[in-house]
């Protein structure tokens, strides 16, 4: 007993439950600096995997399980979650539970119940339970991961950090469908939007980087990875954004169809007899760049369309368009904008798609230097000609990183 309370509580661990992945990291508290890393995939499925780096002072040391696919075949969120605990002691990053200060969880649907970050207690899992029918693959893994660990340790206090609540703060004229109303009242159909922590972090990046107050700042952020979404962000605080009531709203992604007829479903089942539950997969899994060229990945698009193929080039296209459609009309929506910012897998890495994107925008003030865009970097930089009179900006997100921060936060007010 004397010993436990002479540990000290100096880590954060974060856990980012997918529906069929966990990804984790911990911090050290007192500099956020990365302790470990990791990732369990493939959970539910035979040849699931988990892999970690960790560090050790300056040196990066590697404790990667692989080949482990035959090895592990991770049946559930609660094994992964054992695998987690079991590599960060065997790697000596966490060899006592009581070093942990707090543990942040990604939670995706948090509804219209939850505004910001919240310590979690019994309500609030109650909470995140009844709000599962608006989020059926992601809630249950992520209450999976806040239970486990609760059950583990419950004395370590935990934080529920959600996708949807930087974009509680959109007006009902950007959030309410032209559907009949008592849809809203009584079955919470409405836009509510998703990668809030990802558009707070880099917002705030911006801001820094800027050297102006975010309450001064008017600024669209574009989240480009597997799924993309943007939103318009007016002195700080979300008042639009392309994601809705469901992540397949918006933008086209590597597999969602983003925006398109709401009618074409209904025209699908007529025509060619496919059910409600064949037509929710084609939209969610057959569609975007995968569903136009074959592939889902950027970098494989981008390679097939140098090499001539057609249908990529189409892809590429087309999702460069919708998003300089979205930027014209955020623009509108904000009544002129200070920055654009490229963040996610794409935003981040892709050149082309960011020249693509903000081509012939010249007239509405947006002029990327192709010298600044084509230099390869992975820190904060801005990409824009100097004369511009919006600045574009590539910001590398770090969504568990603004988890861990908002976990002290709480935890430590
Ligand atoms: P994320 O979901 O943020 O991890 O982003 C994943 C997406 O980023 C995938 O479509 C990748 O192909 C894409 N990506 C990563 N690096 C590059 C790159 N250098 N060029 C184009 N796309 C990239």
């Amino acid at each position: 007993m004397l010993e436990t309370t002479r540990i000290k509580k100096i880590k954060i661990l974060v856990l980012n439950s997918g529906s069929s992945s966990l990804k984790f990291q911990l911090f050290d508290i007192k500099n956020f600096h990365l302790l470990a890393s990791g990732l369990v995939e493939q959970i539910g499925e035979k040849h699931s995997f988990a892999h970690m780096k960790y560090a050790t002072g300056i040196h990066q040391k590697e404790n990667i399980r692989q080949p482990a696919c035959q090895d592990y075949s991770v049946a559930d969120h609660q094994q992964a979650i054992e695998i987690m605990f079991d590599m960060l002691k065997e790697s000596s990053c966490l060899t006592r539970m009581e070093e942990l200060a707090g543990i942040g969880h990604r939670v995706v649907h948090g509804g219209e119940d939850f505004h910001d970050p919240v310590l979690i207690n019994d309500q609030v899992i109650a909470t995140i339970e009844r709000l599962i029918p608006l989020a059926p693959l992601h809630n249950p893994a992520n209450l999976t991961g806040i239970r486990v660990t609760k059950q583990r340790s419950p004395e370590i206090p935990q934080v529920a950090v959600f996708d949807t609540s930087c974009h509680q703060s959109i007006p009902g004229h950007a959030y309410i469908y032209g559907l009949p109303y008592t849809l809203y009242e009584k079955q919470q159909v409405r836009r509510y939007g998703f990668h809030g922590t990802s558009h707070h972090y880099v917002v705030q990046q911006a801001a820094i980087y800027l050297d102006k107050k975010i309450s001064k700042l008017k600024l669209i952020s574009l989240h480009l990875g597997n799924g993309t979404s943007a939103a318009a962000i007016q002195y700080g605080k979300s008042i639009d954004t392309s994601m809705g009531m469901t992540p397949l709203e918006g933008l086209i992604m590597g597999t969602r169809c983003g925006d398109i007829d709401p009618a074409i479903p209904f025209y699908l089942a007529r025509e060619t007899g496919m059910t409600l539950q064949e037509i929710e997969d084609l939209l969610n899994k057959r569609s975007g760049l995968k569903g136009i060229c074959g592939q889902n990945d950027m970098r494989a698009v981008v390679k097939q369309a140098a090499k001539g193929d057609a249908g990529s080039e189409l892809a590429i296209r087309i999702f460069c368009y919708h998003i300089k459609k979205y930027i014209g009309a955020y623009m509108a929506a904000l009544n002129g904008i200070d920055a654009i910012i490229f963040t996610g897998g794409i935003g981040e890495n892709s050149n082309l798609i960011r020249e693509r994107s903000c081509e012939n925008l010249q007239n509405l003030g947006v002029d990327i230097d192709p010298v600044k865009n084509n230099a390869s970097s992975n820190k904060i930089r801005g990409i824009h000609c100097d004369l511009a009179q919006v600045k574009v900006l590539v910001i590398p997100t770090n969504e568990e990183l603004a988890i861990a921060m908002q976990t002290v936060k709480l935890v430590h007010p």
